[in-house]
């Protein structure tokens, strides 16, 4: 009933995530049908709050980043995150080197030095500096670095206390970049996160009900039901258009037939298609036919993949400070059992660790831990408790000394594997160096995903968003973006493309 039913529909969104739910949401409040095709056996995509420990917590996206007029929040028609937020922000930072925490007025100090750094990247992204000065952040920083270095010295500084600014600096840029400052390019660090920061810049705020509160209300607002809307275990394994490509005329049964690896298939006028770009980078010369046009395939192969997982630490009580809620500390070394597997990631001679305690947020004792690049490709390949050693060597050297507090082991663990999720295959996408100014950059890599291929074929999800990539409410907007547009298409009012 349900396959015959799904034989041909008007429009069909690959994916369930918050991009291909907010596309299906436009299409079907618009009356038009709409099914969508999802691999995994739940939806959210990398969205995902998870109960295991007995409360929810999110082993994907955690934060809404901005708050002044970002439509997860605002938004009305649907409600989006109508959860608890914890916007409180007490932040400590310990020595890269030596583990102990800084003291605040040093904090303060190299806060300070790094904000203004960030400040002149954004000037930097206002002024659309040019190709010839597209730089890794890397390099960026490393000039600046010496800027601060020379002028140190000038006053007379210690070696000693020039070293630990570098350090410092250095370990917090790192921390900031979420992935290897080596090839993100300094034209956009911090873009993709600033639209809804207002005059003050970022203000990330942590959804403590979990991101599925939002799923959720995308769901009900215009009833998409799973088993009927929505199919679960469908993974998506060809993409052909032949038809739309060839004949203008295409009867519309044979505009577009998608094939999922168990054998069905599907045929529709429109396909929004919201596959990650990790699962794109890997798949997209096999996935479509006829194979994609060239400016899909620069823009697939130019973006990056970043990598961010988190292990999740559970413990009989909580032993650590009770005073921060978010924690920066630094990791010596990777696990021994690491094994590289789909890298590279560059290693790096210190990884950062950005820990948040539950036990501040959700009075839980629970350490939340995100890991970035090769740490977090070594916590998904190493073996778990190895993972857990580790960190936990490096807390008894960074809390041991401090009054009052005995390390516990903890009791539990959960670690996510967002790199070898053959349904992820990544984080969220960034820019590497090399694509010249912002401008540029949007049009080569993101402006690309918003002109439907053969006027059938569009595309959602973070990585198309030019202002938005990496976060849930650039997925949201691209999903609505695609939706949109192919609703004017169907009903009539625009072109192919669904231009008006
Ligand atoms: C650990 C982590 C932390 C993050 N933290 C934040 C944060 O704090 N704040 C923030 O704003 N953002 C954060 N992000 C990024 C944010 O989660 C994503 O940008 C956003 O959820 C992406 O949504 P999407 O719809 O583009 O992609 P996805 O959610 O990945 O949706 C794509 C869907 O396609 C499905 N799929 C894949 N292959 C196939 C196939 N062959 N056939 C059919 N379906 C397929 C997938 O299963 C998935 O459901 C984080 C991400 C991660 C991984």
């Amino acid at each position: 009933m349900l396959q015959a039913a799904l034989h041909h529909v008007p429009v069909i969104v690959i994916g369930a995530g918050v991009s291909g739910l907010a596309a299906a949401h436009a299409v079907k409040k618009a009356g038009v049908g709409v099914a969508v095709l999802e691999a995994r056996d739940r939806i959210g995509g990398r969205t995902f709050t998870w109960n295991g420990f007995g409360l929810p917590l999110d082993l994907g996206a955690s934060w809404v980043h901005g708050t002044e007029g970002n439509p997860l929040l605002d938004s009305t028609e649907p409600p989006l995150y109508t959860g608890r937020l914890y916007t409180e922000d007490d932040e400590s930072l310990h020595h890269p080197r030596t583990h102990k925490r800084l003291e605040p007025e040093d904090l303060l100090k190299y806060y300070t030095i790094f904000e203004t750094f960030l400040g002149e990247l954004a000037e930097r992204q206002k002024n659309h500096v040019d190709a010839s000065n597209d730089q890794s952040v890397q390099t960026w920083l490393g000039g600046k670095l010496k800027e601060v270095v020379d002028e140190m010295k000038e006053k007379g500084a210690a070696d000693e206390e020039v070293k630990e600014m570098v350090e410092i600096v250095t370990a917090e840029s790192e921390a900031y970049a979420s992935m290897t400052a080596a090839d993100t390019s300094a034209a956009t660090v911090g873009v993709d996160w600033n639209s809804y920061g207002g005059e003050e810049g970022v203000t990330d705020v942590f959804a403590l009900d979990g991101y599925k509160v939002l799923v959720d209300n995308i769901m009900q607002d215009v009833n998409l039901s799973i088993g009927i809307d929505i199919l679960l275990s469908k993974e998506v394994s060809t993409i052909d258009y032949t038809s739309a490509a060839t004949t203008a005329e295409a009867a519309a049964a044979e505009r577009v037939v998608i094939t999922c690896k168990d054998g069905t298939t599907y045929s529709c006028d429109h396909v929004i298609v919201t596959l990650p770009i990790g699962v794109l980078k890997a798949h997209h010369g096999a996935l479509f036919q006829p194979a994609l046009p060239e400016r899909l395939a620069s823009a697939i192969n130019g973006l990056g993949t970043g990598l961010l997982n988190k292990v999740v630490l559970k413990f009989d009580k909580a032993w650590w400070p009770d005073d921060t809620d978010f924690t920066s500390l630094f990791l010596p070394k990777l696990p021994p059992t690491f094994l590289p597997s789909h890298g590279p990631f560059t290693p790096y001679p210190i990884y950062p660790l950005y820990i948040v305690n539950l036990q501040r947020l959700l009075d839980v004792p629970v350490l939340m831990i995100l890991c970035y690049r090769a740490w977090a490709e070594a916590a998904e390949t190493a073996d778990q408790w190895d993972v857990v050693g580790t960190i936990m060597e490096t807390f008894r050297e960074a809390f041991g000394g401090e009054e009052g507090v005995e390390v516990t082991e903890p009791v539990d663990v959960k670690i996510t594997k967002w790199l070898s999720d053959p349904y992820s295959l990544c984080s969220y996408s960034y820019v590497p160096q090399g694509h010249g100014s912002f401008r540029s950059i949007q049009d080569s890599l993101f402006l690309p995903f918003h002109e439907p291929v053969a006027g059938v074929v569009g595309f959602a999800g973070e990585h198309t968003s030019e202002t938005d990539w990496s976060t849930v409410h650039g997925a949201w907007m691209s999903g609505r973006r695609e939706g949109e547009r192919v609703v004017r298409s169907v009903v009539g009012k625009g072109d192919a493309e669904g231009k008006i």
